[in-house]
């Protein structure tokens, strides 16, 4: 397949060029109509959050060299995986393996909010006080190489092609940036590529300060999957204006906007309560509560 073999021949070239290419196209939207005023200079964000993104890209290829890419590889020759082992076309086995590896990450973003020591890695791509293309991109280098050991398993199990690996690795990073962005589409065109695809509106409602909405919409490429699974919010309670960004106990701009304050933040004392473990805590004090007023009853 000579489709198959350009883009695998050619895969870094490829993907960098689509990360460059939609890096300015999104931020030229953002300039030219931005959705929300920006809180903190634009300058000041984009220096830190585009620095962490070569931070983790230099971790990644420094403990990965062989890459996702590599993996499937590897799959291929020792026929690992379902789709290695079944006999159906190239465009029929890289569709299913996107749609799978697309489901893997839905379950992954849903486990970083649920686990507290998760949760912990995390909050630095939700304490972005701004919401633009490169808060898509935003994560701490821990949360990469866990994100990359998932990855990894996945591979192992599904066995895609290896085209469609990088295929996957283009479409998300692409859709990552996309509805990061801080633009507005008209509604009806949100309405119509929602139905398949996350945009803008329906990926902020993630990133508000609420806990409800914070763990809502996870998908970060299909739109099927918070339907499918009822995380799906449509819209934020006090709109797309109004919100607020971030996380509501870490707010000191230099804390969550600055490299050494993003990389040092999951080792700080404050998570928050938009975890797992403080639903648990919540819920007893509630039941005391009640048995308490039950007993005085
Ligand atoms: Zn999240
Ligand atoms: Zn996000």
């Amino acid at each position: 397949m000579v489709w198959s073999e350009l883009v695998t021949n050619h895969e870094a070239t490829i993907r960098l060029s689509f990360f460059i290419g939609i890096l300015c196209v999104m931020g030229l939207w953002e300039l030219l109509a931005p959705a929300r005023k920006p809180v903190i200079a634009k300058a000041t964000r984009w220096f830190n959050n585009l620095g962490l993104v070569v931070l983790d890209t230099i971790l990644l290829r420094f403990l990965f060299p062989a890459a996702a890419v590599g993996l499937a590889v590897i799959a291929q020759e020792q026929n690992a995986g379902l789709l290695n082992n079944v006999e159906l076309p190239l465009i029929a086995t890289t569709l299913i393996a996107i749609v799978l590896l697309d489901l893997v990450i839905y379950l992954q973003h849903v486990m970083f909010h649920a686990l507290p020591i998760l949760w912990r890695l995390h909050q630095v791509h939700h304490a972005d006080l701004d919401y633009d293309v490169t808060t898509g991109t935003r994560f701490h280098p821990i949360e990469i190489v866990i994100s990359m050991f998932v990855k990894a398993g996945a591979i192992f199990l599904i066995g895609p092609p290896v085209v469609a690996v990088i295929l996957f690795e283009i479409v998300l990073n692409a859709c990552a940036m996309f509805n990061h962005g801080n633009v507005r589409l008209p509604l009806w065109l949100d309405k119509i590529i929602r139905v398949i695809l996350v945009t803008p509106d329906m990926h902020r409602v993630h990133h508000s300060t609420i806990i409800n909405e914070a763990n809502s919409n996870f998908g970060f490429s299909l739109s099927i999957w918070d339907k499918l699974f009822g995380t799906y919010r449509a819209q934020p309670k006090l709109g797309h204006d109004d919100m607020e960004i971030g996380v509501s106990y870490a707010k000191d701009p230099k804390q969550v906007t600055w490299i050494s304050g993003l990389l040092t933040m999951p080792f700080r004392s404050n998570k928050g309560n938009y975890d797992l473990s403080h639903r648990k805590v919540e819920k007893s004090v509630s039941n005391k509560t009640n048995t308490e007023s039950r007993a005085t009853s």
